[in-house]
């Protein structure tokens, strides 16, 4: 299926407070089941939203109308079921292509961003790098964006060079800019980083890379969920999402390929549905994407995901912006009335995430505190040890707030966090 490109989108994200005033976020919080519940007899405060999303109602629909009324499997069977279930699983493809602002044949669906990453390290990089050239990597990247070219650079004999980040926890583009010499084949850079909030100026970036003939695969799991997307007008030659954190189900991600790539790149993995004939005297691939989709996909995961986009759409990804930025404006004044709380990343341009510590106390234990307090935060490292020796700590906690998250549970948060905080120090 194919899915033409659309104009770019015209409207950069707006900033805090504009926009998302007209939207009743109470009515959309209430789309989600989850929040409802209590947690060690406290209502919940879910600020864990950038290790994993709350799901709305529709999209637990979508799944389980999947499965109680169209379950088959895609691309193989010429009932009734087999087309539903295919055009379905296609849809899904075209509404990410739009969200997006790509073709839909140039988008490979997968299981989340690892396996994205791991794609293009083993069919792009892996074939084409050798002794003497080097990876560009920067010291903010998920462990997904580091491991798999460590891989690449074990097997081929290049190097890998780390792009630093100043004190506020910004990339320090003139060190980037400064990296890219001509052994340098591939740039990996996150748009947002999900420990510091970080938004990188991934365009710019694609930029410089792109006229000194450098390939960049940009990490777009942060930044998905959280502001308006053009994948096109980025100029990147990788993007890889992962659905779980935008609302859609776990088990679900999007690989965006320029095309010529994903024509020269071989397969990953070899089966089912990634061919167009098989003989024992040589295999004919199917043409991308599905070149890259062997075996049954998650069906009913993407249909969710479908859903999820719509939903997400729906709202307005500009207006989620603007309603996230206030409450992370708020979110860091609360914290400011914090004695000892340190904030890890303050960039001027930054996602609603917050790392932090609070004197000496540990993460885990200042974690598990507010957990009986009703508040999910995330502890540990995050999946960025590099990230944690920059900054000479084995962990930070982290708030991260979604569109429905409201500015009550910031200040249940806080206060949680005054009391935990003179229970440990
Ligand atoms: N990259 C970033 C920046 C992330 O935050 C995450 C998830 O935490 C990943 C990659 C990996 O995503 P997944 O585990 O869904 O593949």
């Amino acid at each position: 299926m194919s899915v033409e490109r659309r104009a770019p989108l015209p409207n950069p994200p707006l900033r805090a407070g504009e926009g998302a005033d007209s939207i009743d976020w109470a009515a959309i919080r209430d789309d989600f089941p989850l929040l409802k519940r209590e947690v060690h007899g406290k209502p919940l405060v879910y600020l864990d939203s950038a290790n994993t999303g709350q799901k709305p109602a529709v999209v637990i629909d979508a799944v389980d109308d999947f499965f109680r009324n169209h379950n088959a499997n895609v691309s193989r069977a010429v009932h009734a079921l087999g087309t539903e279930a295919t055009e379905a699983y296609e849809a899904a493809r075209g509404k990410l292509a739009r969200f997006l602002n790509v073709r839909g044949d140039e988008l490979v669906l997968c299981s989340g961003t690892t396996f994205a990453l791991n794609l293009v390290a083993y069919s792009w990089a892996l074939p084409r790098l050798k002794a003497g050239d080097a990876i560009v990597l920067t010291r903010m990247e998920h462990h997904a964006n580091i491991v798999p070219w460590q891989l690449v650079a074990e097997r081929t004999g290049a190097t890998i060079k780390v792009a630093a980040i100043t004190d506020d926890g910004a990339l320090d583009l003139d060190h980037l800019y400064s990296l890219l010499t001509p052994e340098v084949k591939l740039l990996g850079v996150t748009h947002v980083s999900n420990v510091l909030g970080t938004v990188n100026p991934v365009r710019e970036i694609c930029r410089e890379a792109r006229r000194r003939g450098v390939v960049t695969v940009i990490d777009g799991s942060q930044a998905a969920p959280h502001r308006p997307l053009d994948v096109a007008a980025i100029g990147c030659d990788f993007y890889a999402i992962t659905g779980h954190k935008m609302a859609g189900p776990t088990g679900t991600g999007v690989l965006w390929a320029r095309r010529e790539h994903l024509a020269e790149m071989p397969p990953f993995l070899g089966g089912g549905e990634m061919i167009k004939e098989v003989r024992f005297d040589g295999t004919v691939y199917a043409d991308a994407p599905h070149k890259f989709e062997a075996g049954t996909p998650n069906i009913a995961g993407f249909v969710g995901l479908g859903a999820a986009v719509d939903y997400l759409t729906g709202i307005g990804m500009a207006a989620i912006d603007a309603r996230e930025q206030a409450l992370l404006a708020h979110a860091t004044q609360a914290l400011s009335e914090v004695q000892g709380l340190r904030i890890f990343g303050t960039a001027r341009e930054k996602a609603a995430v917050i790392s932090f510590l609070v004197e000496d106390a540990h993460a885990h234990d200042l974690a598990t505190l507010l957990d009986l307090e009703g508040v999910a935060i995330r502890s540990g490292h995050h999946c960025a040890h590099p990230l944690m020796q920059h900054f000479g700590v084995p962990a930070t906690c982290r708030a991260s707030f979604a569109f429905y998250n409201t500015f009550e549970e910031i200040d249940a948060f806080v206060a949680a966090l005054q009391k935990v905080r003179k229970l440990l120090l």
